[in-house]
């Protein structure tokens, strides 16, 4: 059961509908995770972490500070279970806290955020989480946890990376908690600055499982188009050349390696944009859960004229 593009997938059969390249869901309310898996997606190929820590009204950091870390762990247990047990034995790639300072200012404790011009070029993402270890700690032992329950079916997934010295600083954070990155647990990055995607070789030597598009964060970085700014919304979009280019360039060099792909942005959703994404042999797609069924009929057509393209081909030589 192996891919044409070299990576091993197993053919799925879901609402009679029969696809290689795996159709994901996007969950980012632990709440909303049971409606989520009743759309038959193949796993969870973004839980966002930011919902469920605003849910607790307090700052992340203030558990720490007052030495109530283990509340802290045992709350994300509780949530991160929700997901996982729905999805069992399916994946679920956890993404790791990734909170702009301006979000997180009116929890109880966020008055400490720092005031930032561009918060979304500031304290966000992997960058944030090396300085306050703390918090990727927690959320690292929750995960542990888990495991040791037995839902060894949660991946992890990195933000925001720029530089594999990140990747290489958090996989050394989750071996001192006990996980043991692409030993006993998928391990991957979100590419969604122009410097990962270039330099996407690098990563890959540094040692991930998976890659998956952030193509919200790939947009507005790529085009310099704030994502948040009204002014400039018209500008904005997935479909621009420079960021196909950066998608089609990760999605053939991780092909090479045997790296998985996948999107969990925005354009996961957009049946035009998925459609060039399994022509370019894409691992996975991750949509909203509204828009799996669409999704994976997308999928199922593409596939389709791939292989009877491929078969003519043979035929005719
Ligand atoms: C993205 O950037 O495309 C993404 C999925 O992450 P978020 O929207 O949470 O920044
Ligand atoms: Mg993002």
């Amino acid at each position: 059961d192996s891919t044409a593009n070299g990576s091993t997938a197993t053919v799925i059969q879901n609402q009679s509908i029969l696809t290689v390249t795996e159709v994901k869901v996007n969950v980012s309310m632990p709440e909303a995770a049971k409606k989520a898996s009743e759309t038959g997606a193949d796993g969870v190929g973004l839980l966002r972490t930011e919902h469920m820590m605003l849910a607790l009204g307090v700052h992340p950091k203030k558990f720490i500070i007052e030495g109530r870390e283990e509340e802290l762990v045992k709350a994300l247990v509780e949530n991160i279970l929700k997901v996982a047990d729905a999805f069992y034995p399916k994946t679920v790639w956890y993404r790791t806290l990734d909170a702009p300072t301006d979000e997180f200012k009116s929890l109880d404790g966020g008055e400490n955020e720092p005031y930032e011009h561009n918060p979304m070029l500031g304290w966000r993402g992997i960058r944030r989480e090396l300085d306050e270890p703390e918090i990727l700690k927690a959320e690292f032992k929750a995960i542990k946890k888990l495991h040791e329950e037995g839902y060894t079916n949660i991946g992890v997934m990195l933000p925001l990376v720029q530089h594999p010295d990140e990747l290489k600083e958090a996989k050394k954070i989750a071996r001192e908690v006990g996980l043991k990155p692409q030993k006993n647990i998928e391990w991957g990055i979100m590419v969604e600055t122009p410097g990962a995607a270039l330099t996407i070789e690098d990563f890959i030597a540094e040692g991930i499982d998976f890659v998956s598009f952030g193509t919200n964060d790939l947009t507005q970085y790529t085009l310099a188009i704030d994502r948040n700014n009204e002014n400039v919304a018209g500008l904005y979009s997935e479909r621009h050349p420079a960021v196909m280019k950066l998608i089609a360039m990760v999605i053939k060099e991780c092909n090479k390696a045997g790296v998985k792909t996948s999107i969990c942005g925005q354009a996961g959703s957009m049946p035009d944009i998925v459609e060039q994404l399994v022509e370019l042999g894409i691992t996975s797609v991750s949509a909203n859960t509204d828009a799996v069924a669409t999704v994976r009929e997308v999928v199922a057509r593409v596939e389709k004229k791939l292989v009877l393209k491929a078969a003519r081909k043979v035929l005719q030589e």
